[in-house]
């Protein structure tokens, strides 16, 4: 349905007469369920945040009924902070960040992470983080020198968040973009731009999960590279997806070197089934978070205060329970099982659009994501593709899209991309489409049947432009 017909539709003056608790669910039963969509349907495998774990929907309940603030612990949530750092434990031990004792857990300045509404905005403390260390003391004066502030990132598949958060943080949008290769750092362009921008770069971001290809980067090679080139240069990881690589001793390999890292994000909403919103900011040293702590005498000067390490954050509801709750619900075995589960059926998806004559896979799948483009009718994947056939390839593909979006009953991402593996010609930006494997109820019918559905899609937009 149109934007506008949903908005003429809704936008109505609040009446005066109060309307009975009953009456308010039967309007929004009527009204708004009906539009809602369904993430957790087997026909959405564009994302797949089904946040439909039942221990996860248990505490995203009760937390609400419980009515517990974050900001301080002593009278607003004498159990619920020892919660969240329960689960900021349990997410620093699956990177390999040391905790210490919990006899040594004297303060919230030793927990080293704390719970965020999401990914951007564990960013964004990450890269305050990245300010105060290489320019101290710029939470009291204000940016003194932006041109100091550059951070890199990888060209073209860096997640908007890192960029939002330099203008937010007064930093300006001094992103210096360096090349890729198969969707990670191009080893020999990364050396060679921190070499040109020497002192003007405080922190260098690399992907264990990209938001597109949700490719892993060589994360032990680019901290060992950077450490190398500058020590004082902030490592900061993005595992928003990279998190599940942690839950299976088979595929820990791939986040290898996580733990150089000085900061990880990490947002349990995208990958474990988890209701919006929940992010984590965690630190390799606890200490740093005090860099950007606010103090207040509105905010509880007591040990064990959260509203005194979360920038940007006040008042803040129990969102660990929920992730608590999902995490004891699986244990240890239930992780890994999840986590493989993916992974297999990410390898699944992607054996079946290697089969399909007209399809062309963009990634090699780490994780759970697989991006692939439909192929017009005479155009190959040869590696060679002209700048016309590269057109022709995602007119096609966003003229499928369109269809998919109109007609509701199945939902594959779309995002533009470079070529990095050269499929059709290395360096091309590509409009494909992209499955998730993120969902469980996919099975291998499902993807046949959305496979199926593409091939009806495409021969209807090639009989339309022919
Ligand atoms: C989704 C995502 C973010 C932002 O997280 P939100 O939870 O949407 O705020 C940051 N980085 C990556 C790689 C992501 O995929």
């Amino acid at each position: 349905m149109a934007a506008t017909v949903i908005r003429d539709r809704l936008l109505t003056d609040l009446p005066d007469a109060p309307m009975s608790p009953e009456a308010v669910l039967a309007e929004f039963e009527s009204t708004l369920l009906p539009l809602c969509k369904n993430e957790a349907s087997p026909r959405f495998m564009g994302f797949g945040d089904t946040g439909d774990d039942q221990c996860a929907l248990m505490g995203t309940l009760l937390a609400d009924l419980t009515q517990q603030n974050m900001i301080n612990q002593s009278f607003d949530s004498p159990s619920a902070t020892f919660v969240e750092i329960a689960t900021v434990r349990w997410l620093r031990e699956l990177l390999g960040y040391d905790n210490p004792a919990v006899a040594q857990v004297c303060s919230v300045w030793d927990v080293g992470g704390f719970i965020t509404p999401g990914g951007t905005t564990s960013n964004s403390v990450a890269m305050m983080l990245a300010r105060e260390n290489a320019a101290p003391d710029t939470m009291r004066t204000g940016v003194r020198d932006p041109s100091r502030c550059a951070v890199v990132v990888p060209a073209a598949i860096g997640h908007y968040s890192v960029k939002a958060a330099l203008t937010w943080i007064g930093c300006g949008a001094n992103l210096i973009e360096v090349a890729t290769n198969g969707f990670r750092y191009d080893l020999a362009a990364l050396t060679e731009a921190l070499r040109e921008h020497e002192g003007s770069v405080m922190a260098v971001v690399a992907y264990a999960g990209d938001s597109r290809t949700q490719t892993v980067e060589n994360l032990r090679a680019v901290a060992d590279l950077v450490r190398d080139s500058d020590p004082g240069i902030w490592l900061h990881a993005d595992a928003c997806w990279g998190l599940l690589a942690t839950f299976s001793p088979r595929l820990s390999g791939l986040v290898d070197g996580i733990a150089e890292f000085d900061s990880v994000t990490v947002d349990p909403h995208k990958i474990m089934a988890i209701p919006y919103g929940l992010s984590a900011l965690l630190v390799r040293d606890p200490s740093v978070l005090r860099l950007v702590s606010t103090y207040s005498d509105l905010i509880m000067q007591e040990d064990f205060a959260f509203g005194q390490v979360t920038p940007f954050i006040g008042t803040k509801g129990w969102l660990s329970l929920k992730l608590w709750m999902m995490m004891l619900g699986h244990g240890r075995a239930g992780l890994a099982a999840l986590a493989e589960r993916r992974v297999a059926a990410a390898a699944r998806f992607a054996g079946l659009v290697d089969a399909h004559p007209r399809l062309v896979r963009i990634n090699e799948p780490d994780l759970a994501a697989v991006a692939f483009a439909y192929l017009p009718v005479g155009i190959a994947a040869d590696g060679v593709a002209d700048d016309p056939a590269i057109a022709r390839v995602n007119a096609l593909n966003v003229a499928i899209h369109d269809r998919i979006i109109d007609q509701g009953q199945w939902h594959l991402h779309q995002f533009t991309v470079p070529d990095d593996l050269g499929r059709l010609r290395r360096g091309a930006i590509l409009q494909p489409l992209r499955f998730m494997a993120n969902n469980p109820k996919v099975t291998e019918d499902h993807m046949r049947a959305v496979l199926a559905y593409l091939d009806d899609l495409a021969a209807e937009a090639e009989g339309i432009q022919q």
